[in-house]
C-alpha cells in the first residue's frame, strides 16, 4: 500500500509545460476544445468536469475576497445583453475595434497595436519554419517586391528599418538601399516580415438581434427592390423618404454622390434597416456596475466609498488568438467599480492594487511570478489618471492577467450624457471644496480591478505544474506529474481509496466518502487500477489528499491519510478524517 517510489528529487516546472499541460488538460477533462466532434470552433472552449469545479473555486475564492468579507463593496449579477447605447456611451461601439494588418507574405494576421517594433537602423530579418519555407518566401518576395533575399538556412537577410516611416533593401556588402518602401513601423510577431497590408478596423463586438422577427428578410426586400433600380441612389432615397436625409443613410447618400460605390451605399441601408434590431453581446462585465450605478446605491443605501462587483461572461470577436484559453472569443471576467471621493484615488488605488497582487499571490506557488507594471502616459485610455497592469510570467513571457485602472469619473460622466440621468452622490455633510456650498453633489472617481478569470485559471495551472524524476523500488527512472493547486483552488480535495476491491475496504471507504460530502468536502470514491496508478492520477489532477482503506483499518479502524506534494503519508482514526481534511483545507 505504501507509495512505490523510494527516492524523489525536488519537483520541477519543465521548459515545455504549456504544451503538456494542454495535453493532460483533454486527458483528465479540463478543457477541451470546443465542439470538437464538429472539427472544433477556433478559439472556444469547453470546461471539463475538472475545468468547471476549477474555474468555480477561483471565482468562489474571488467573490469571497472581494464582495461577502468587505463591508463595503455589494455584487451585482447584470445580463450580458445590454441597451445599445450603453456601447455608444462606453466608446465601445466606436472604438472597440483594434487595427488589424496581414502579412502579404506568411498571411499572419495580427494586431497592430502589439506588433513588434524594431529599432531604426537595425536589420529585419524574416524568420521562416524551415529552409523549404525560407525558399518560397524568398521566391514570392523576389517575384513581387523584385529583390533577392539573402538565404542563411531558414533566415531571410538584407532588410533593414531605414527610418520610422522607410524600409528597405540592403544587398550583402552594399552599404545603401537599392530600393525602399513606405513602412509603419513594425513587423509581423512570428515571423518579423515587415511586407504587410494595410490597417484595418474589425469590430471586436458580437452582434445579435433582438426580436423574434428576422431583419434579415427586410434587408434581403429592400435590397431585391433597390439593385434592381436603374438609379440607385433616388431609389434609396425615394423609398427611405425621412429617414434618407438624416443617419447612418444621409452619410452613405452623401458618400455615394461623390464616391459611386454602390457596395457603400447598400451597406448604409442595411445598418439602417437593421439598427432597430441590433444587440451586442458584452465585451466587458464593467458597464453594468456604471449603468446600475445609481439603482444600486438607491436600494441598497451605499455610498461612497464603495464597490459593485461583478463576475461572468464576456465576448470578444478577436480575430488573434492565442496561448490556449489565455485569449479566447468568450471568456470569463472578474471585475470591480469602486466609487471613492474625487481627491482620494490615489489612495484607493494603493489599496486596490496591494489587495489584488496579495489576491493573486496567496494562491501561487510562485508569487514572484505575478508583477506589476504600470502604463505609461501614451498607453492609458486618455480619461484615466493611473493604470497598472498585473503580469504573470507566462512561458512566452510576461503578459496581462488583471488591469487596475483609475478611471476618474468618465464613465459615469459619459453615461449621464447619453442617458440624461444624474448619476451623482449627495455628501449632505461636506461641502463642496470649489464653491464651498453643502450639499457637496459630485460624481465619483473609480477605481477598477479588471481581472480574467479562464485566463487566471491558465496561470494557476502554469504555475502548478509539476514533474518529478524519481527512481521506482526496483531501480527505474520514472516522471511524476504533480499538479500542486492550492487545496482552495484544487477540483477534488480528497481522493478515497481502498487498496483492493474486496475484503470489506469498498464499504469502509464508501462510509469515508459519505462522511466528507455530508461535511461538504468535495471527495470522490476511486477504486480502478492499481494503488499506484490510483495515486498518480490524484497527483496528476491536483488532489491534494488520497485516504487509503487497507487491511490494518479493518483491524483498528484507521486510515492513511497521503499529501500530494510530498507523497508522505500518515496514519489516522477513520474518526478524525473529516476534521484533519476541513482543517487542512481552512489552514
Ligand atoms: P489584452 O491587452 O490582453 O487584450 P485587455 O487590456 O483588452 O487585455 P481588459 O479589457 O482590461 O483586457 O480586460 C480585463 C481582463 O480580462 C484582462 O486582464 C484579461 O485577463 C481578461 N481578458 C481580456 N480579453 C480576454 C480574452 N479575449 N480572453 C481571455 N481573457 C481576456
Amino acid at each position: 500500500m505504501s507509495d512505490p517510489a523510494p527516492a524523489a528529487v525536488k519537483a520541477v516546472r519543465p521548459p515545455d509545460a504549456m504544451k503538456k499541460l494542454v495535453a493532460l488538460c483533454k486527458q483528465r477533462g479540463f478543457v477541451f476544445q470546443s465542439s470538437e466532434i464538429y472539427g472544433g470552433l477556433k478559439s472556444a472552449y469547453d470546461y471539463g468536469p475538472l475545468g468547471a469545479e476549477l474555474k468555480r473555486n477561483l471565482m468562489g475564492e474571488w467573490w469571497k475576497d472581494m464582495v461577502t468579507t468587505r463591508e463595503n463593496v455589494v455584487g451585482i449579477d447584470a445580463s450580458i445583453i445590454m441597451h445599445p447605447n450603453v456601447w455608444r456611451a462606453s466608446g465601445h461601439a466606436a472604438g472597440f475595434s483594434d487595427p488589424l494588418v496581414d502579412c502579404k507574405v506568411s498571411k499572419e494576421r495580427f494586431r497592430a497595436d502589439k506588433a513588434p517594433r524594431p529599432a531604426v537602423g537595425s536589420a529585419l530579418p524574416i524568420t521562416c519554419a524551415d529552409k523549404g519555407v525560407a525558399k518560397d518566401w524568398a521566391d514570392r518576395i523576389a517575384k513581387d517586391y523584385g529583390v533577392e533575399l539573402d538565404r542563411d538556412a531558414n533566415v531571410l537577410n538584407g532588410l533593414v528599418a531605414i527610418s520610422a516611416t522607410e524600409f528597405g533593401f540592403v544587398p550583402k556588402g552594399a552599404s545603401a538601399p537599392t530600393k525602399t518602401w513606405p513602412w509603419r513601423g513594425y513587423v509581423g510577431p512570428t515571423f518579423g516580415c515587415p511586407f504587410l497590408t494595410d490597417e484595418k478596423q474589425f469590430n471586436l463586438m458580437f452582434r445579435t438581434a433582438l426580436g423574434a422577427v428576422d431583419p434579415m428578410q427586410d434587408v434581403a426586400n429592400a435590397l431585391a427592390e433597390l439593385t434592381a433600380a436603374p438609379d440607385l441612389s433616388a431609389a434609396v432615397s425615394a423609398k427611405f423618404g425621412r429617414d434618407a436625409a438624416e443617419g447612418v443613410l444621409a452619410k452613405s447618400l452623401t458618400d455615394f454622390a461623390t464616391t459611386k460605390d454602390r457596395a457603400k451605399l447598400l451597406r448604409g441601408v442595411i445598418e439602417h434597416l437593421t439598427a432597430p434590431s441590433m444587440a451586442y453581446l458584452r465585451p466587458e462585465t464593467a458597464q453594468a456596475m456604471f449603468v446600475q450605478f445609481k439603482n444600486v446605491m438607491d436600494s441598497s443605501g451605499m455610498k461612497p466609498p464603495f464597490g459593485i462587483a461583478q463576475m461572468g461572461k464576456s465576448f470578444r470577436n478577436d480575430v488573434t488568438v492565442e496561448h490556449f484559453i489565455f485569449r479566447s472569443c468568450e471568456f470569463e471576467q472578474m471585475e470591480m467599480e469602486f466609487f471613492c471621493e474625487p481627491g482620494t484615488q490615489k489612495e484607493w488605488m494603493t489599496f486596490w492594487k496591494e489587495a489584488r497582487m496579495s489576491w493573486w499571490r496567496r494562491f501561487a506557488n510562485y508569487p514572484d511570478d505575478f508583477t506589476f507594471r504600470q502604463h505609461a502616459s501614451d498607453e492609458m485610455a486618455f480619461y484615466a489618471d493611473d493604470c497598472y497592469d498585473i503580469e504573470y510570467k507566462y512561458p512566452w513571457g510576461w503578459g496581462e492577467l488583471e488591469g487596475i485602472a483609475s478611471r476618474t469619473d468618465y464613465d459615469l460622466s459619459q453615461h449621464e450624457k447619453h442617458s440624461g440621468v444624474t448619476l451623482q452622490y449627495v455628501e449632505q455633510e461636506k461641502a463642496d471644496p470649489k464653491t464651498g456650498a453643502k450639499p457637496w453633489k459630485y460624481k465619483p472617481f473609480v477605481i477598477e480591478p479588471a481581472a480574467g478569470a479562464t485566463r487566471g485559471l491558465l496561470c494557476f495551472l502554469l504555475d502548478a505544474y509539476h514533474e518529478e524524476e524519481r527512481v521506482t523500488a526496483t531501480g527505474e527512472k520514472e516522471i511524476r506529474t504533480v499538479l500542486k493547486l492550492h487545496p482552495k483552488l484544487a477540483p477534488i480535495k480528497c481522493a478515497v481509496l481502498p487498496l483492493v476491491k474486496k475484503d470489506g475496504m469498498p464499504e469502509k471507504a464508501r462510509e469515508i466518502i459519505a462522511a466528507l460530502l455530508k461535511a461538504g468536502v468535495n471527495a470522490k470514491y476511486d477504486e480502478k487500477a492499481s494503488i499506484g496508478k490510483r495515486y498518480a492520477k490524484h497527483d496528476e489532477i491536483g488532489t491534494p489528499w488520497c485516504v487509503t482503506v487497507d487491511g490494518d483499518t479493518l483491524l483498528n479502524d484507521t486510515v492513511t491519510v497521503r499529501d500530494r506534494d510530498t507523497t508522505q503519508q500518515i496514519r489516522l482514526p477513520i474518526a478524525e478524517v473529516v476534521a484533519t481534511i476541513k482543517a487542512r483545507l481552512e489552514a
